[in-house]
């Protein structure tokens, strides 16, 4: 994956760790889009989900 632009902080994501980590969204017609991200970032956004949080433990 290339380096990208976080899409949550507008900076560069540098390919360190988990990141960039991908944000997909598809929406309920045909649209699906995805933007790298940090994984920081990303985290501090996400609610209290009570699955998926072990995808970003290094
Ligand atoms: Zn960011």
């Amino acid at each position: 994956m290339k380096n990208g632009q976080c899409c949550f902080c507008s900076k560069p994501v540098e390919e360190a760790g988990l990141d960039p980590c991908t944000l997909s969204i598809a929406t309920n017609g045909e649209g699906n889009q995805s933007w790298p991200c940090h994984v920081a970032c990303y985290l501090e956004r996400l609610g209290d989900l009570p699955y998926g949080r072990e995808l970003f433990e290094d």
